[in-house]
């Protein structure tokens, strides 16, 4: 029998398996899905890892944690997962910038950024599901994603759904709402079964229509009817985008023991820059399978609820304004995966969480109990900073170390600064700078948040501006699949309104195309 899957709110009564997790993607009554039994590894099993290739490391722990899915199907999916789509053979590096600390760079996949990581597996993770779920008579109909993004996201997802059978794509971001070099990433995307449309209107409204899209009954029952395809999404509550992200904290520890920068069961403290928490989650179930990891830092911009929360115990954000920081992907006021955070902590007390989650819907602010606080406490660290420090890190790290971060790693350094003791630090490097150029820019030339740049410099393309900081910085490296973009051809150019009717008839001309 393989390992089983509980539901964080209790709704679900029957645990269900891992590929039944992942093609859901939320529990009924709106829980979250988290593994019944967690592996364990030793220490040896730990530094091991170190020897082998990234998609082993990865396909082992999938093993441990007995998902249902064979063996070699595992082995030939994360083959593919973690292979020349990265443009370095370790998957993710660490960069050392002294004896203490380690920048675990994520972003050598794809598209930049590390959700590459989870979103280079979850859609094997989701075909090989559908396909052994129809197999065992559980399913009868595919599915077609859909995805509302404000720019990281959405490129992650069609670049690992690109071609991927059985599982069509389609993604919407605001008109205008998004740099140039995420509207090029997402305009020019290969693939038969991808679209893509720009929604006039800002992220709220394009969010907020997907969203209707999804809770329209009828339209699901034509759908289903008409196309044999059910909607589904791909944001990190899914399970699946979950785990991959395990691998790389017990991976990391391995590999710092392997370079001599730890000993052998000696503790680390990881940083993580957060907004949905899901980063970081995954460094703490990489600390209880028995990844020396004794503090995890939570690094907040100056949205910080998160930080208030580990602070205090209360998540509030009845009275709390939503900002837009150089760190968007960061910009978030309520962070998902707490939930599971919670459970675990709460000791697995589906009641309390679901009874804080509707305070949160209801009040929009709930209070955890002063025993779940205390083990919050025990385990993380948390701090925030705001924009204009934000960029100063960003150029005072280049002039220590003549290294180069993006804005949402700067958030995390900054923090694990303040935060850090005696242990070895490894902080998640969570995007490549060159998808954030104009902040980097800022940052580099001493301007504030809100400047606006020289007209010269903002005038560039987005590839160009990278170009002409690469030249600053003396160090030609921007990553293929951000350097090209000016050469690929615009494939999509659909505007389209936010209405559910609109949406809806655009997912039904995508549905009739595959
Ligand atoms: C998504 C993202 C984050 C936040 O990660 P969470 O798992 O949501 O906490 C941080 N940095 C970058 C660059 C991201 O794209």
């Amino acid at each position: 029998m393989s390992n089983l899957y509980l539901d964080t709110r209790g709704y679900c009564t029957e645990p269900v398996s891992f590929t039944e997790a992942v093609v859901k993607g939320l529990a009924d009554g709106g829980g979250l899905f988290v593994p019944q039994n967690l592996p364990s590894l030793t220490l040896e099993e730990i530094v091991a890892l170190a020897d082998k290739p990234y998609a082993q490391r990865a396909a082992e722990i999938y093993k441990r944690f007995d998902i249902d899915i064979p063996d070699e199907t595992i082995d030939a999916l994360m083959d593919d997962a973690y292979g020349a789509q990265f443009d370095s053979e370790d998957i993710c590096p660490i960069t050392s910038l002294d004896e203490n600390t380690h920048i675990m760079e994520l972003w050598h996949g794809p598209t930049a950024a590390f959700k590459d990581m989870a979103l280079q597996c979850l859609p094997r993770f989701f075909s090989a599901s559908t396909k052994l779920l129809i197999e065992r008579g559980k399913l009868d109909h595919q599915f077609m994603i859909l995805v509302a993004t404000s720019g990281d996201t959405g490129k992650a997802a069609l670049e690992g759904f690109c071609d991927v059978d059985g599982v069509s794509i389609g993604v919407m971001y605001p008109d205008g709402g998004v740099s140039d070099i995420q509207y090029k990433q997402m305009a020019t995307q290969r693939g038969k079964n991808a679209r893509v449309w720009a929604v006039k209107g800002n992220f709220d409204d394009c969010q907020s229509g997907v969203k209707a899209v999804f809770s329209d009954e009828k339209f699901a029952a034509k759908l289903l009817a008409d196309h044999k395809l059910a909607l589904s999404s791909a944001n990190s509550i899914n399970w699946g985008r979950l785990l991959p992200q395990v691998v790389y904290y017990i991976s990391g520890y391995a590999k710092l023991v392997v370079k001599g920068a730890v000993k052998a069961g000696d503790p680390i403290d990881v940083c993580v820059p957060t907004g949905n928490f899901g980063n970081i989650l995954a460094a703490w179930y990489a600390k209880q399978m028995g990844t020396p990891i004794e503090n995890l830092i939570c690094a907040s911009n100056t949205n910080r609820v998160l930080t208030d929360f580990i602070e205090t115990g209360t998540y509030d954000i009845s009275d709390r304004e939503f900002v837009l920081t150089p760190s968007p992907s960061m910009d978030i006021l309520i962070s998902s995966n707490l939930e599971r955070q919670l459970f675990e902590l709460s000791g697995r007390n589906a009641q309390a969480v679901a009874q804080w989650q509707a305070d949160l819907k209801d009040k929009r602010c709930f209070t955890v109990d002063a025993e779940t606080l205390a083990r919050v406490q025990e385990t993380f660290k948390a701090g925030s900073t705001d924009d204009e420090a934000c960029l100063a890190t960003i150029k005072e790290v280049f002039d220590q170390f003549n290294y180069l971060l993006d804005p949402h790693t700067a958030v995390a350094y900054r923090v694990a600064n303040e935060q850090r003791g005696a242990n070895p630090l490894l902080i998640a490097s969570t995007a490549h700078w060159a998808k954030f150029g104009e902040n980097v820019y800022r940052g580099l030339h001493g301007l504030a948040a809100k400047d606006a740049l020289p007209e010269d410099i903002a005038a560039l393309s987005g590839c160009e501006l990278n170009r002409f900081i690469a030249k600053e910085i003396n160090n030609p490296y921007i990553p293929k699949g951000l350097d090209e973009l000016d050469e690929l051809p615009i494939r999509f150019t659909e505007v389209i309104d936010s209405s559910i009717e609109t949406m809806e008839e655009c997912a039904l001309d995508f549905a009739r195309a595959i």
